[in-house]
């Protein structure tokens, strides 16, 4: 076993003794993210300031042998920022410097752990905006956004993290400080970019992020439409679709969802809807004029019943606070309840809609739905109650099998929320063994010692000097196998 008290030396030296963790009551303060029935104490917790000093962390795991994981705000819904009990947690939240707002280039640089919204806000005045938008993104860090590769309501428009960011510098490891990309676009070799984003902190730790600004739409309009039935909405959500409109959202939230956001923030919703559908068109004025009076009546035609069109910008934010806070809200009808994340063809929406809903009634649960409907990122919120006998896991099988109903509709394990702890066992109902071992040589490629945030991701964790299943040295003849 590592000695943590000479690293925790070590590291003081380093970086000063503030910036070092020991203290059991406060490393409490780490031991979940935002999936809090998971909790590990780290062995300690590094503040670094700067990428040096990050780099500096890594390079002591690496001499000492200590696994390390990084945490942005601890907002992750999978885990992932889950402390290793011996291990280091490496917090960013002290390296929230914008490094540079470029509009001339469409870039912003910033430290790993700005808030999302901020980098909007200091882009606005140049008349630019960061798109990925995830629903925590008051609270929720960039370097968090790019290990999970964060969506949100406007990525069925703009697309994910993934094609925001162009250049990242990162500490490998091994504690070296690498550049992936930068300010221009399609760097030639492999796409060690790609491969970092969504990587879930297991090839090291993003120091320095450069992403893709977005000029301001001229106009954006929004409607909130009420529907009679679940299904009514989907058939409004492919209509349009399928009429060619590409919506910057759509957004969908079924009654118990509504119920949850009304207790919450009083957002108004139109009483008696069993479905609501957010819709926002935004570009120049003269096509988002022309597509909202197709998307109105595309609305009416699959059965709507109430249409509101947000007259400014403060209804705008009320049709918006009810769908923000729906997570959140969910705690004034449940005592507890598990987010759970899949994706499914947009087109499978109401049947899967319906099997989720049988699979609650059969469980004696109830599951509220609240997603973006656009690209069938599921979010159902399967409600219990812990201080009822059985009830936690009636909830935790229909959570399940509801992951089982996204594979078997041809869809996927997490939309948006990552795999981290929490859904490493459902990585092989979708990856067969090939699969698995192909990533784990990516992972090796970058970390072969196995110290970056391990546990995570992989459903059976080995040391890369361990040979995998299956017989791939016979595959790839001549390829070193760790
Ligand atoms: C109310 C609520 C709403 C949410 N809505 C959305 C949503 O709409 N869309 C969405 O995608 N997610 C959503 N999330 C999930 C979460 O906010 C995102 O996954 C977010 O990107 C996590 O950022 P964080 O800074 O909190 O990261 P953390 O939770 O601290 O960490 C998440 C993962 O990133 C790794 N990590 C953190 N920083 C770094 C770094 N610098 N380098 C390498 N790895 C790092 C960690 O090891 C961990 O694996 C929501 C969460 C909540 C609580």
């Amino acid at each position: 076993m590592a000695d943590i008290d000479a690293l925790a030396r070590r590291l003081r030296a380093e970086l000063g003794s503030e910036q070092v963790v020991t203290d059991r009551h406060e490393l409490r303060t780490y031991e979940c993210d935002g999936l809090a029935h998971y909790k590990v104490i780290p062995a300690l917790v590094a503040l670094p300031h700067s990428a040096a000093q990050v780099a500096a962390v890594v390079k002591a795991c690496a001499a000492a042998g200590v696994p390390f994981v990084a945490r942005g705000s601890g907002t992750g819904l999978s885990g992932g920022a889950l402390p290793h009990a011996e291990g280091v947690l490496i917090v960013t939240a002290q390296m929230r410097r914008i490094l540079d707002i470029a509009p001339a280039d469409e870039r912003a640089v910033v430290e790993p752990g700005v808030i999302n919204l901020q980098v909007t806000k200091a882009a606005t005045p140049h008349g630019y905006y960061y798109a990925p938008d995830p629903s925590s993104q008051q609270i929720c860090s960039i370097g968090g956004n790019v290990a999970e590769n964060s969506g949100g309501a406007h990525c069925l428009k703009y697309g994910f993290t993934t094609n925001h960011v162009t250049g990242l510098q990162i500490v490998a490891p091994d504690g070296e400080l690498v550049r992936l990309g930068g300010r221009a676009l399609d760097p030639p070799g492999y796409d060690l970019i790609g491969a970092f984003v969504g990587s879930e902190g297991t090839l090291g730790v993003a120091t320095e992020v450069t992403v893709r600004l977005t000029r301001l739409p001229e106009s954006v309009r929004t409607l909130l439409a009420a529907f009679p039935s679940i299904d009514a909405a989907g058939a409004a959500t492919s209509a349009i679709i399928a009429a060619g409109v590409v919506p910057a959202a759509i957004e969908m939230m079924d009654a118990l969802a509504i119920e949850a956001a009304e207790a919450a923030v009083a957002c108004g919703y139109p009483p008696g809807a069993a479905a609501v559908l957010i819709v926002e068109l935004d570009g120049p004025v003269a096509e988002v004029e022309a597509q909202f009076e197709q998307v109105t009546a595309l609305c009416t035609r699959a059965g709507a019943f109430e249409l509101r069109i947000a007259a400014d910008e403060t209804e705008r934010a009320l049709f918006w606070r009810g769908r923000k806070s729906a997570f959140a809200a969910v705690g004034r009808i449940s005592p507890d309840y598990i987010v759970q994340d899949g994706v499914i063809p947009r087109t499978a929406l109401p049947e899967v809609l319906h099997r989720i809903s049988e699979l609650a009634a059969s469980h004696g649960v109830r599951v509220a739905n609240v997603f973006h409907a656009g690209d069938g990122n599921l979010h159902p919120l399967v409600l219990f109650d812990a201080r009822v006998e059985g009830e936690a896991e009636r909830a935790e099988t229909v959570s399940g099998a509801i992951i089982d109903l996204c594979i078997e509709y041809g869809g996927s394990i997490t939309g948006e929320h990552g795999v981290g702890m929490d859904k490493a066992k459902y990585m092989p109902r979708m990856y067969g063994q090939d699969d698995l071992d192909t990533m784990q040589l990516v992972r090796c490629a970058f970390d072969p010692g196995h110290l970056a945030n391990p546990g995570k991701v992989f459903p059976t964790p080995r040391l890369c000097g361990e040979r995998p299943g299956g017989d791939l040295a016979a595959r790839f003849p001549g390829v070193e196998v760790f």
